[in-house]
């Protein structure tokens, strides 16, 4: 097993970094359980890290890190599900269900992060029949404080005080603060092929007709261009495997386009920089990358192909989830519009509009909710400190009491969290008996319990 002493760690996104007293890379079991024990014994808190692309300071450690990243084999692989050790990476995991022409019913953007890792903070994609990936968990096996092993699935109730509660919907979606998760088993369904169409439309024509939108097609999501007023679209819907052949694989999408697309990251990268010393620029930079990228188009591919993507230029994110029903999620989204057109502050695009729906993971923000998902980014920053336009964002949001994402920035409060999430103190309890002396916390955990 790989040990170092001293060993500084920052996220991808570089805002978050860490200097840990003792880093490992445990190859076994065994060895994962040698650390937790080493921790106990000695007083030293530790934490997991995935492959960092949580933005929030929530896999920091100065006392223990620990990385999967020598324990991330596949397991087993069924005709509707399959097993992989924690350290695994989404992009290995695609590649085995491609391989086996299987898929989950929905993905988050980006295939980057480690299995365990995106687990860990409820990673979703977009389409108000789906849910996060922490929905599809069947069983989790995990390594307590204790350094006991605890087997997790749907039928798993541990008596509580005077509850019993059904613990993998708190594992599900844990925040790394209920132990060290070493195998998982997820629930796939057959690989399958969307048509997806993308074009843009107004914004005041978007805020009437997203949730018809997001009821009409399976998979919808947006991005809102702010200070052009324009929002891009993105619809697809299932369709049979024969209309999947390279011939109709695209439509609109031109050779130029294609070059265009190619250069995005080398065109954009110095735009953004230069726009973080002067943010009056940024709404030209907005409006010439719709116009010039984001051009309409028909896509047509497998699952993965239409709704993962490639990482893209570094950035430090802010997602809020609100509920749907009452109309709240337009208001807050118009009220973020009309006070960026009330302030100097400048965002960049895109200003990113999900739905997913309601899932059963305590700790989720669509706990038992539909809800409709803003998130805003600030490109090329790198800074510890809550960008102005991002603290902004935070400010309007809780206004509305939206729930945050837990891997992204969000500014709240113990008290503001405990309104949110219903299940925070069912959580709470469930972690303090797990694991009493604190083992898993760090100093965002503990402000979160
Ligand atoms: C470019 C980009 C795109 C993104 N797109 C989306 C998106 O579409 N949807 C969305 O919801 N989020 C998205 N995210 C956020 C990202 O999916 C989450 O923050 C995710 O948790 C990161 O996974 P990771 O492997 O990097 O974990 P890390 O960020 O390293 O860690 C996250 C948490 O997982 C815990 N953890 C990791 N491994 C284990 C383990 N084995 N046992 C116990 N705990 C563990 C850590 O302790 C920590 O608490 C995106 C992030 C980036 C940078």
């Amino acid at each position: 097993m790989i040990k170092e002493e001293n060993y500084s760690w920052n996220n991808w996104a570089g805002n978050q970094s860490c200097i840990a007293e003792n880093y490992f890379e445990p190859e076994t079991e065994e060895q994962i359980i040698e650390i937790v024990c080493f921790a106990e014994k000695n007083k030293k808190k530790i934490r997991v890290i995935g492959s960092g692309h949580s933005f929030s300071p929530i896999a920091i450690s100065n006392e223990i890190l620990v990385s999967l990243k020598n324990y991330r084999k596949l397991i087993s692989v069924g005709k509707d599900s399959v097993t992989c050790q924690g350290g695994m990476y989404l992009h290995e995991l695609y590649t085995i269900l491609k391989a086996n022409t299987l898929s989950f019913p929905n993905f988050g953007v980006i295939n980057k992060q480690t299995v365990a890792g995106a687990l860990a903070t409820g990673t979703h994609g977009s389409g108000l029949k789906h849910r996060s990936l922490s929905a599809q968990i069947e069983r989790l096996r995990m390594i307590t404080a204790s350094g006991d092993l605890l087997e997790i699935n749907k039928e798993t109730i541990l008596k509580i005080g005077n509850k019993n509660l059904n613990i993998l919907e708190a594992a599900s979606l844990s925040l790394g603060s209920l132990g060290i998760v070493t195998e998982i088993t997820l629930k796939c369904e057959p690989l399958f092929y969307l048509k997806s169409e993308e074009s843009v439309i107004e914004f005041d024509e978007f805020l009437e007709s997203m949730d018809d939108y997001a009821k009409r097609y399976e998979y919808f999501k947006a991005w809102w261009f702010p200070h052009t007023d324009k929002v891009y679209l993105f619809r697809a819907e299932r369709v049979e495997k024969e209309q999947y052949s390279e011939k109709s694989k695209w439509e609109n999408y031109t050779r130029e386009q294609k070059d265009r697309d190619l250069q995005i990251d080398t065109l954009t990268t110095p735009l953004f920089i230069k726009s973080n010393a002067d943010p009056s620029l940024i709404p030209e930079i907005n409006a010439y990358c719709l116009d010039y990228f984001f051009t309409p188009r028909t896509k047509i591919g497998n699952s993965f192909e239409i709704l993962v993507h490639d990482e893209t230029i570094p950035m430090v994110v802010s997602e809020y989830g609100l509920p749907i029903p009452d109309g709240i999620h337009k208001k807050a989204l118009k009220e973020f519009r009309d006070t960026l057109e009330h302030t100097e502050h400048k965002v960049h695009f895109p200003v990113d509009l999900r739905y997913t729906a309601a899932e059963e993971s305590w700790l989720s923000p669509s706990y038992q909710k539909d809800t409709f998902y803003i998130g805003m980014c600030v490109r090329e920053y790198r800074e510890k400190k809550i960008h102005p336009s991002m603290q902004l964002f935070f400010d309007v949001m809780k206004k509305y009491n939206a729930s945050p994402n837990w891997g992204k920035l969000s500014d709240l409060s113990k008290s503001e969290l405990e309104e949110r999430f219903p299940g925070i103190n069912d959580f709470r309890e469930l972690r303090n008996n797990i694991d009493p002396k604190g083992v898993f916390l760090n100093e965002f955990i503990k402000s979160i319990f």
